[in-house]
């Protein structure tokens, strides 16, 4: 039998990414019943919450179903506690990948990586790159463009030819991001480190509540001796 130990540390980080709470979904599977991706991978959407909700990152991590996810969004109509799924499933890529624990047959996860560059790069995606990009990147997948590419070409799904975004406006959006997630990294860190050196203020309440019962058993201990006596 498979055991483990429950942690809040990795709905508390989600949470913190997308101010969405774990702890509301009571696991109705709609959300999984939904699902497109749902039977291609070895957890679904349910399953992932639960993991959630009991700190569970290697179950999640070593599955494929975060990078299989579409983001289309059904989990996330088909709650009935409201939950955005969909956007715990992003939170949940980003933080494997700010963790190291992107899943290695995860092709997707590089490809959303190189769009993220392209974005940055020139303001927009430029699909030429990214094809090339991922050619060098997996020669197997080479061939798979060369069949795809000309017909992406024919139909006006790619331009060979660049063509600049606003860089200046992407660089401000990608400058303002880090800075909110150095923010954030900061405020977690500080609430962890505050955590692990409970001050003697935090030990008083405790103090208090356990001796609460003593002195009412001492006090009703007294009643019943009064009214033995
Ligand atoms: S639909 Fe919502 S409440 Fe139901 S299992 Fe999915 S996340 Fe949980
Ligand atoms: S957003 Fe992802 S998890 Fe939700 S239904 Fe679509 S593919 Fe499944």
């Amino acid at each position: 039998m498979t055991t483990c130990t429950p942690s809040g540390v990795l709905a508390t980080k989600v949470g913190d990414g997308c101010a969405e709470n774990p702890y509301l979904c009571y696991q109705c599977k709609r959300c999984t019943a939904g699902c497109p991706v749902a039977e291609h991978a070895g957890m679904h959407p349910a399953q992932i919450m639960r993991a959630v909700q009991l700190g569970q990152y290697d179950m999640i991590f070593d599955d494929k179903f975060i990078w299989l996810c579409t983001g289309c969004q059904t989990c996330t109509t088909r709650c009935p506690q409201g939950i955005d799924i969909a956007a715990i499933m992003d939170e949940l890529k980003i933080i494997a990948w700010r963790e190291g624990k992107v899943h290695p047959e995860a092709p997707s996860a590089a490809m959303l990586k190189l769009n993220y560059d392209s974005f940055v790069r020139w303001g927009r995606i430029w699909e030429v790159e990214l094809i090339a990009r991922d050619a060098l990147r997996r020669p197997k997948g080479a061939l798979e463009w060369l069949s795809l590419g000309p017909k992406m070409l024919l139909k006006g799904k790619i331009n060979p030819t660049l063509k600049r975004g606003d860089t200046e406006a992407m660089k401000r959006m990608v400058k303002t991001a880090e800075s909110l997630t150095r923010a954030r990294e900061a405020q977690r860190a500080a609430a962890d480190k505050a955590a692990a050196k409970p001050t003697e203020n935090a030990a008083k309440p405790a103090d208090r509540a356990a001796a609460k019962p003593v002195q009412k058993a001492a006090a009703s201990s007294g009643d019943e001796d009064g009214g033995a006596s």
